[in-house]
């Protein structure tokens, strides 16, 4: 199409312009009729396959149809996990400065693999890891990375821990029975057997069992295991329940074993001074992972991995190169690639700095203290309902609640009545959450953490499941 001579796959500057105007208009369609649009839309796989499933034409088309077939083919299928009435799972919502950041940096096509390839972009990534060192209340020593998000943070942690204790024949990794299954697999992949990966019970209020876990190191050493890591929760994906830090940063110093800590969704809390109480000892860790595509609002994907001393984070994974011999630029510039996974790498720090640099931390702390305070009116109006039960006090704006008017309805009842009104809930389409399982016990599970939330967000969720809960419990 356009641009021959110029090479094949090149456009004109004004078709250019025509394509990126077409789906700036898009977007901002999109965010501006979110509120008023359903949360979540999906098709099952034939559907789909008819609208998409053609082989690549050997001809191309316009790029604007192109485009056009994409916004109502593809992307409308989807979780919107940045709608204000979306609280399943962990959601989502960005900036738009942040998204912005994403289309110049890929237009830019940054690689932030070395020093040498992209100082710039790795002076910037230096800059935001600093800030969340801060944030965490690491010391100087501390640093990272920038990752693809927490399962990644998890594994980089993981091979970490164990290359720092030496990287023994027998490793076993410890973490409580509350915790992410990105955990497990990370475990996996840093070399533990899956019976040496030890799922610690937890207590009544969800947290790991310290005398369980001191037990459990013991009995392992005694039959020649080498303990390598205990994975703290900061909050733990079900309820947002926050391990004992402190204790668990002494335990592990007392039996020198590296202590990590999953932040993934709840770590920004760390930007509020409310979340800076809830988190105290989290600077103890040896390492923490940390979301910011999560709780503070960028784009996919955005995580982090800290490091008390990165030094070790380099020790495990800096392997030289012969074809990368150019880029050892000398001390003090590090190259991304030599601290994880990933030699290509996106640009991630771009959007973190962007979207900071214009709403200033006032504008994200506020955000973020939002999310807490909302959920903490949501449990309040819960516990004035005649209607539904709090099943676990509110942590880092995790709501766990179900319908349960507290008149003898026994719990088989109770389970059956609660997941008619979830799926009751999805079908009206005016709000999307999902459920959990308490030790067995069927929970609706809320988490608050966008922005443009609104406390009318909320009661109006909560009073749709008042409702369809009184109507179910009519009909048992
Ligand atoms: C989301 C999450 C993970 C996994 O992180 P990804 O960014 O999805 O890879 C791990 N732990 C917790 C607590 C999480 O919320």
């Amino acid at each position: 199409m356009e641009g021959h001579g110029r090479g094949v796959l090149r456009m004109t500057p004004e078709a250019m312009r025509r394509l990126a105007d077409k789906a700036t208009q898009a977007l901002i369609d999109r965010l501006e009729g979110l509120s008023d649009s359903r949360p979540w839309d999906g098709d099952f796989r034939e559907v789909l396959e008819d609208k998409l499933g053609t082989p690549p034409p050997e001809h191309g088309r316009s790029a604007e149809d192109v485009l056009e077939q994409a916004l109502r083919d593809v992307l409308p299928y989807a979780a919107r996990l940045d709608h204000p009435r979306f609280f399943g799972f962990v959601p989502s919502a960005t900036t738009w400065p942040g998204v912005v950041a994403e289309f110049v940096a890929a237009g830019f096509n940054i690689n932030s693999c070395t020093w040498l390839v992209s100082s710039g972009t790795s002076q910037l990534e230096l800059v935001v890891l600093d800030w969340i060192r801060g944030w965490i209340g690491y010391p100087e020593t501390g640093g990272g990375l920038l990752t693809s998000g927490g399962s990644a943070a998890s594994v980089e942690a993981l091979v970490t821990a164990r290359e720092a204790a030496g990287h023994p024949e027998r490793p076993a990794v410890y973490m409580s029975d509350q915790s992410h299954s990105a955990l497990k697999r990370a475990a996996l992949v840093a070399g533990v057997r899956r019976e040496n990966i030890r799922l610690v019970p937890s207590d009544d209020a969800f947290r790991i069992d310290l005398a369980r876990l001191r037990q459990c190191i013991a009995d392992d050493r005694a039959t020649g295991l080498q303990p390598v890591a205990v994975c703290a929760n900061a909050g733990s994906p079900g309820t947002g329940a926050i391990d004992p830090l402190v204790p668990l940063a002494d335990l592990c110093a007392r039996e020198g074993i590296w202590l990590h800590v999953d932040a993934a969704y709840g770590g920004f809390a760390l930007v509020t001074s409310e979340g800076k109480d809830l988190l105290a000892g989290i600077e103890r860790a040896d390492s923490v992972g940390i979301d910011a595509h999560k709780w503070f609002f960028q784009p996919y994907e955005t995580g982090a991995l800290m490091v008390k001393d990165v030094a070790h984070l380099e020790d495990a994974f800096a392997i030289g190169h012969d074809v990368l011999q150019d880029t050892v630029w000398g001390t003090n510039h590090p190259n991304f690639a030599d601290r994880g996974l990933q030699l290509s790498r996106a640009p991630r720090a771009l959007k973190m700095w962007m979207s900071v640099q214009t709403f200033g931390m006032a504008g994200f702390r506020a955000a973020v203290q939002e999310g807490l305070d909302l959920a903490r009116r949501a449990e309040a109006h819960i516990e004035a309902s005649p209607v539904l039960e709090l099943m676990t006090p509110v942590s880092l704006g995790i709501v766990c609640f179900r319908v349960n008017p507290g008149d003898g309805h026994d719990e088989r009842s109770l389970d059956e009545v609660n997941r008619n009104v979830l799926a009751e809930v999805f079908w009206d389409e005016l709000a999307f959450f999902s459920s959990t399982s308490l030790k067995g016990v069927f929970s609706l599970r809320m988490c608050i953490e966008n922005h443009t939330t609104t406390w009318d967000d909320v009661r109006k969720t909560l009073d749709l499941v008042e409702r369809l809960g009184r109507a179910a419990l009519a009909g048992k």
